[in-house]
């Protein structure tokens, strides 16, 4: 039985938006068991929170986003896809404007800092969803399915017409060894007509060749090589590690991805939370399905948050 995981202290990143290119920041913080994790923003002079749910899923265009009232965040993907690559459970992200920084492209500097600040366990179990049926989404050529598995594992295969992508296949075995050596460090990649025309719909501001992995017709814009030769499989599974946190617990199953991207990502998370008999608690206490099904702050989460309060770095 494995314990609920926070960090040992705050951790900290700046840096330009993906898609603002305006300059933010962002301070990670430990939290309480059974917290979750949760977006947190000083608004004069209270705290707005928004967790790391899919209750709280805003679009899913070149992004994903969450909203709470009038607190959204955006680009919350990586650092989403950080923490549950690593195992930490319980975290406050504190936001300074509304995006989380682009780093460079990856989510390597993220683990960067986590690991940094060190880990610790806590005293209570971590919960787990475990498939016991399978759930398949498909929308033409592009699909994802869950299948029961002993172990949590990820296959993903995508296909490019392009000479340095074309078909690749990647077996992830989801445990943080694997993810901080052979997945964090991925990189954002994307296509030179689809750059330009996402400038010129004014999205992708902060974005660059430090951020981005950006193909030509038939080679890289990039001067430096790519960190894999099969690195873009490899950011879909990041992608797909932080959409699929956004359950609230870690989920043991099979997850097999073809051609896909964010939306079918989080429409399959859905597809789980509206097949409840597809799937069982392992180790949840007092956590009961309803409770994952409508998840928000938990009480515990949230009094700790106003405790927490006075202690917020500004950033
Ligand atoms: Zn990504």
């Amino acid at each position: 039985m494995r314990q609920q995981q926070t960090l040992s202290k705050s951790a900290f990143l700046s840096g330009i938006g993906l898609h603002s290119g305006s300059l933010g920041s962002i301070a990670i913080h430990p939290a309480p068991v059974n917290t979750g994790v949760i977006f947190v923003k000083q608004v004069g002079d209270h705290i707005a929170s928004c967790p790391a749910t899919i209750q709280y899923l805003g679009q899913t265009d070149h992004c994903t986003t969450l909203q709470s009232g009038d607190f959204k965040v955006q680009t919350v993907e990586h650092i989403l896809s950080a923490l549950a690559g690593l195992e930490i459970d319980n975290a406050y992200v504190e936001v300074q404007g509304n995006e989380i920084p682009a780093a460079d492209g990856s989510a390597a500097p993220f683990v960067q800092i986590l690991e940094d600040a060190g880990l610790v366990l806590q005293e209570e179990p971590r919960s787990y969803i475990k498939i016991i049926q399978p759930i398949h989404i498909e929308d033409g050529q592009k699909s994802i399915s869950v299948l029961p598995s002993a172990l949590p594992r990820i296959s993903y295969f995508i296909d490019f017409p392009h000479p340095l992508i074309q078909q690749q296949d990647y077996q992830h075995s989801c445990t943080p060894q694997e993810f901080t050596r052979n997945i964090a460090a991925a990189r954002t990649f994307a296509f030179r007509q689809e750059v330009e025309f996402l400038w010129s719909r004014g999205l992708g501001l902060g974005g660059s060749l430090n951020n981005t992995v950006v193909f030509s017709e038939s080679g890289l814009v990039n001067s430096d090589e790519l960190r894999f030769s099969n690195e873009c499989v490899r950011h879909k599974v990041l992608d797909l590690v932080g959409d699929l946190s956004l359950i609230g617990f870690p989920i043991i199953g099979h997850f097999k991805a073809k051609r896909t991207g964010h939306l079918l990502h989080t429409k399959l998370v859905q597809a789980i939370l509206n097949n409840p008999d597809k799937w069982i608690t392992l180790n949840a206490g007092h956590i009961e399905k309803s409770d994952i099904l409508n998840r928000t702050a938990t009480a515990s989460g949230t009094r700790a948050l106003m405790e927490l309060q006075p202690a917020f770095l500004s950033v």
